[in-house]
């Protein structure tokens, strides 16, 4: 079948225009498939520059690939118009970080919902659109009389996100990306946001795209999770075989940065220290974790390692494996 969204070998450069001095490469040749047809959720966690975030901003269409082809239902997504891109639209939901720059702070929270509805001319009549609200609400376990009719302000940070969340489910969506939803919520809250997102994945079969820093809250909500560094994909399979089995020396790192409160889960910490004496000239062409990496060899500074498919079933981008079969890049779907 038809995926619902592909990116095929994707590469997001910033800058490096005329007026430009220095170009950023967000994003290196990634591919990555998300059938549609799964509602699972997919994970996709790196730090800050890492490339997640211009991922998120690739699929929902708010940006455009400098070299590669993002694809919603086999068609170039940046050729799309009229009704296949207002399908487009409809079937692919954001919800971000900061609920705050979605609402209007002169304006009823119902307002938020309303547009949405009247958009995609959903609801005949006020009555059907107010019960299309309320059915959302309760989706994401708010309570329509504790939430309708108030301000943004007179509501918490928890619901606000629950809010957008029940946005994008009014629109019954194939798939939603939710980009750091829980950054900027309280700490205590963030487990009933994640909570709810589950439920609506589970309940109404909504597969999610969850992009994060955090690799414990992943592992928390996900079925399948991606690890990216430095604008490429560097582990990616099961959730729990990525966490319990982890490859590359980067999830490794990661993994050990974790307070585990389970201390079957600690790793050893002896490869977060100082490199192996490897020397990694600046502009070298290799494996883009070589700087920091505890085990690289001179062969990572002289070209990028390909995607192997590790023993335990997932695939890792490092030369440390290669004595396993090479992943064809498209294979990668096949695996989350
Ligand atoms: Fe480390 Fe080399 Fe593997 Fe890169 S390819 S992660 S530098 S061992």
């Amino acid at each position: 079948a038809t995926p619902l969204m592909e990116l095929r070998n994707v590469s997001k450069v910033y800058g490096g225009g005329v007026l430009s001095r220095t170009a950023t490469v967000a994003l290196d040749d990634v591919s990555l498939t998300i059938p549609g047809d799964s509602p699972q959720i997919l994970s996709v966690v790196g730090e800050s520059g890492s490339g997640k975030t211009t991922l998120a901003s690739l699929l929902l269409g708010f940006i455009s690939p400098t070299s590669g082809t993002v694809l919603y239902r086999g068609s170039d997504l940046s050729r799309l118009r009229g009704a296949r891109l207002r399908e487009f639209r409809r079937d692919v939901q954001a919800v971000f970080q900061d609920p705050f720059a979605v609402f209007n702070p002169f304006y009823k929270v119902d307002h938020v919902l309303t547009v949405p509805l009247q958009k995609f001319r959903l609801g005949r009549s006020k009555a059907e659109r107010q019960e299309l609200m309320v059915n959302a609400l309760e989706a994401v376990g708010l309570r329509p009389d504790e939430t309708l009719g108030r301000y943004p302000h007179q509501l918490s940070g928890g619901q606000r996100q629950r809010i957008i969340v029940a946005r994008a489910l009014m629109l019954r969506p194939k798939l939603i990306v939710a980009d750091e939803p829980v950054s900027m919520v309280d700490a205590s809250l963030r487990a009933t946001i994640l909570e709810s997102l589950r439920t609506v994945n589970q309940t109404l079969k909504v597969p999610i795209l969850y992009i994060t820093h955090d690799l414990g809250t992943a592992y928390h909500v996900s079925d399948h999770i991606v690890v990216m560094y430095r604008g490429g994909i560097v582990e990616a399979g099961d959730v729990e075989d990525v966490i319990t089995a982890p490859k590359h020396p980067y999830t490794r790192m990661l993994i050990d940065s974790i307070p585990w409160p389970d201390p079957r889960r600690r790793w050893g910490s002896e490869e977060t220290g100082a490199r192996n004496g490897v020397e990694v000239p600046e502009d070298h062409q290799g494996c883009r974790f070589a700087e920091r990496c505890p085990a690289a060899m001179p062969r990572c500074t002289q070209a990028q390692p390909p995607t192997y498919l590790a023993a335990s079933g997932h695939a890792v981008s490092c030369y440390l494996y290669d004595e396993k079969p090479t992943l064809p890049k498209e294979r990668l779907s096949a695996l989350l």
